[in-house]
């Protein structure tokens, strides 16, 4: 059996591992178009900041220890189903017998002049690399992002610790809004000016503008601003380039079914790139996160290895590392009933339809996460609990334990 995977993300990564676990035979190719071993995007900010190398999260010896005939600077330019192969931009063709498309996400910056060259961002370690070498060859004292999703604020703390003084500019009337809810988000923008960082709300960025290259960027006001060095964070979209022409079927992301099994013979997709559906709303939706990708890698890796296993659907969750206050959140943010409770820095919010929990936002004191987060993928009727989810020791030993034996 040959196998190709393309990608080697997390998704990829944890498929290959998968696969080699129950089939010690399978020719495992995987490709790459980083010039890198395997790394985790969650992990680039903590190395730029102090050096460690928790980003490579998979040793110098795993493509030989997995067995996987590992390609980096490779990029698959297109698809062939019928034929069963794939054609690299090199014009090499490749056949396989089985395939995953585990491709992620790319930058989404819809503003006039986002291809000048000037603009960076931090959606790869390549393109940390360039954008962080900027400012250690002092080339950048000042920064200006356009974005403070999660990704936006990521850069800007990065930044800010490495001693650039950063604007950041936003559309919407808080940071975060897909993540944190409003009360949530304005502890997190207190605490990013805290930090430095100059974070301008409801100021929409209309253009990048520059002569032959990016210089600043045009407000809606018609207000131009200039820094050294200029970034983009305004979301991301999946990786779809390689699918033109294949008959893949794609709506915003890759269409999959419950295994993970593209409308195409023998080829799967796991990871950014594909949409699923979230096993809390039930909604389909983007799930651009790191344990979506790993769970969805693993399911993939199953059934690449032929067996037959379902995937129990994705979660939207989110955390801030480097604020100085943890801020986790999942699920959703809207309910029926929204319990909420505020102590010094410490917010818990959580939020219930008909009686069930559908998301909660931490700030401050997480300790809970662990139990409101099995008490929301539980989907069990929770009405017997919802007075003691605001209690400070809910979620720690045994009341945490007793509370989920009971709705297990
Ligand atoms: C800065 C940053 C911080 C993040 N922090 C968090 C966090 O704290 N928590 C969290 O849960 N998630 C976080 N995420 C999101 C998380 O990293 C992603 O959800 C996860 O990496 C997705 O894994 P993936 O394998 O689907 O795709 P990716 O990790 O994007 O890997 C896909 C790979 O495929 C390669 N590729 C694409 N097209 C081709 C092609 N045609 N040919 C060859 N190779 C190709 C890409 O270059 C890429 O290396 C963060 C992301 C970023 C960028």
């Amino acid at each position: 059996m040959k196998i190709i995977i393309i990608g080697a993300g997390p998704a990829g990564v944890t498929a290959a591992e998968t696969v080699r676990t129950f089939d010690r035979q399978a020719e495992l190719i995987m490709l790459t178009d980083e010039p890198y071993l395997p790394y985790s995007p969650p992990a680039m900010a903590d190395h730029f900041i102090n050096g460690s190398n928790l980003h490579l999260w998979r040793s110098n010896d795993w493509p030989g220890e997995t067995g996987v005939d590992y390609r980096q600077g490779v990029k698959v330019a297109a698809i062939e189903p019928g034929a069963h192969r794939v054609q690299l931009t090199s014009g090499e063709t490749l056949s396989y017998d089985r395939l995953l498309i585990a491709t992620g996400a790319h930058l989404y910056a819809p503003l006039a002049g986002a291809d000048l060259p000037g603009i960076y961002n931090f959606k790869s370690l390549s393109a940390a690399e360039k954008l962080v070498s900027k400012v250690r060859t002092g080339q950048a004292r000042s920064a200006l992002i356009v974005g403070a999703g999660f990704i936006g604020m990521e850069i800007a703390l990065l930044l800010s610790e490495l001693g650039v003084t950063v604007t950041q500019v936003e559309m919407l009337d808080q940071v975060m809004a897909t993540m944190l809810d409003a009360d949530s988000a304005a502890i997190a923008l207190t605490l990013m000016r805290l930090h430095g960082v100059d974070v301008q709300l409801n100021t929409k960025a209309t253009a990048f503008v520059g002569n032959g290259t990016a210089q600043g960027i045009r407000l809606e006001s018609g207000q131009v601003l200039e820094a050294d060095l200029l970034i983009a964070a305004t979301g991301v979209q999946p990786n779809l380039g390689l699918l033109q022409g294949s008959g893949i079927e794609t709506s915003r992301g890759i269409t999959v079914d419950a295994c993970l099994r593209t409308n195409a013979p023998d080829i799967f997709a796991a990871g950014d790139c594909i949409e699923t559906l979230d096993r809390v709303t039930g909604e389909t939706f983007l799930h651009a996160i790191f344990p979506n990708a790993v769970e969805q890698g693993r399911v993939a890796g199953l059934n690449l290895a032929g067996y037959q296993v379902e995937y129990e659907g994705a979660e939207r969750m989110n955390s801030l590392k480097h604020l100085g206050l943890p801020i986790l959140a999942a699920g959703v943010k809207q309910g029926d009933q929204v319990l909420r409770e505020q102590l010094g820095n410490n917010l818990r919010t959580i939020y219930l339809r008909d009686h069930h929990l559908v998301g909660f936002q931490l700030v401050g004191d997480i300790s809970a996460a662990g139990v409101l987060h099995a008490l929301m993928i539980q989907k069990s009727d929770i009405s017997a609990l919802e007075n003691s989810l605001l209690n400070q020791n809910f979620g720690e030993g045994m009341v945490a334990w007793k509370a989920i034996r009971a709705y297990a």
